[in-house]
């Protein structure tokens, strides 16, 4: 088994799947300066990750405001605060302008269908992908966590709600709520592909399928979604976490499915039961 949790990698040079040359990375998502493939891709991810950054800082002074508010008391300090969002502002607005100089598509590239190619299915051997594991492992320690602190003070959070004051707390209770909501939110599709993972292993297909999005998913790995076509030559769609973190817009990735029902899917990436064995 091999633990690479915790090593750093350097980033691999990425080329673009259309012309070949070498990507720029804008944030971390690559753009072909060439013939402008995912330039827009990269430019929504842009807009993406500045507002999920920006998030906190508005809930963060929201929070403040609640302690703040009320009769004769002036909200204007709170805007100091704020400056998080200014210095965002500019960083990320940095990296737009560049993809921005870059230009538009020359020519739009259509997606590409999946060749109707499929490879052998490669042998699999029951191993549980350690990344997965630690990203369920630290999700549940989050919940846990910061729902004992909530949990232990919730009286004395909510009569503070109530009188309009802050009380720092309120921030674990929040953050637990929302974690929770996640857990839960996301349980169903996790169980799910260990179903989907061992009936896969037992009697799968493998065919070529193109990635038709990628974002952003944590540390561990980048979810992405995917085409290929299923031995009717239908085209299925997939979703999926790239582990690999290599994967972008456009470029091939091997799919197993169940060919009695190709919408059980899952990307080679992607696995979190079994590894191939090569
Ligand atoms: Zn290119």
């Amino acid at each position: 088994m091999r633990l690479e949790l915790f090593k750093q990698q350097k980033a691999k040079d990425i080329f673009c799947p259309h012309c070949g040359t070498k990507a720029q990375l804008f944030l971390y998502k690559p753009a072909c300066p060439n013939c402008h493939w995912n330039v827009r891709a990269a430019k929504t991810n842009v807009l993406k990750q500045f507002r999920n950054s920006m998030i906190p800082f508005i809930l963060f002074v929201v929070l403040l405001s609640l302690g703040t508010f009320g009769p004769g008391k002036s909200l204007f300090p709170l805007l100091g605060w704020l400056w998080p969002v200014g210095f965002g502002g500019f960083w990320f607005g940095y990296e737009y302008f560049k993809l921005s100089r870059i230009g538009q598509a020359k020519i739009v590239a259509p997606l590409e269908p999946p060749p109707a190619i499929f490879p052998q299915m490669p042998p699999l051997a029951r191993s549980y992908n350690l990344s997965f594991l630690l990203l369920l492992f630290l999700e549940l320690v989050f919940v846990v966590i910061t729902g004992w602190i909530a949990y232990s003070n919730l009286g004395r959070i909510l009569d503070a709600v109530r009188t309009r004051r802050f009380d720092p707390d309120l921030t674990f209770l929040i953050f637990h709520l929302l974690g929770l909501f996640h857990l839960v939110t996301t349980a169903p599709a996790k169980l799910r592909a260990f179903v989907v993972e061992s009936r896969i292993a037992t009697f799968g297909q493998a065919a070529v399928g193109t990635v038709i999005s990628e974002s952003y998913g944590s540390q561990m790995g980048n979810e992405i979604e995917y085409e290929f076509r299923d031995a009717s030559g239908g085209t299925q769609r997939g979703k999926g976490m790239d582990f690999s973190k290599q994967l972008y817009e456009d470029m091939r990735l091997m799919v197993l499915f169940n060919p009695a029902d190709p919408r059980e899917n899952v990307p080679v990436c992607g696995l979190v039961t079994h590894r191939v064995v090569t």
